[in-house]
């Protein structure tokens, strides 16, 4: 079981982790794995995108910086 501080502080509310947060995409899951629930969460470009402009960013925007769309 994971330990609560190894959680993101910003995970309920996520627009990414709402949309994206079960997802069965291989390399999605991964994303969430390292940066959501993992230890590179300091280096998530949603918070820096939050941090630079105040505003949360597009659910789209994945925390590595790039941009996921449906299909
Ligand atoms: S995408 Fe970024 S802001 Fe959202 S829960 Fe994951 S680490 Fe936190």
């Amino acid at each position: 079981m994971k330990n609560c501080s190894d959680l993101c502080s910003d995970i309920l509310t996520c627009g990414f982790m709402k949309k994206y947060g079960e997802t069965k995409k291989y390399a999605i899951k991964g994303f969430v794995r390292k940066y959501c629930n993992g230890k590179k969460q300091g280096a998530c470009e949603r918070i820096k995108f939050k941090q630079n402009y105040g505003v949360s960013p597009s659910e789209n925007l994945s925390p590595i910086g790039l941009y996921l769309y449906d299909e």
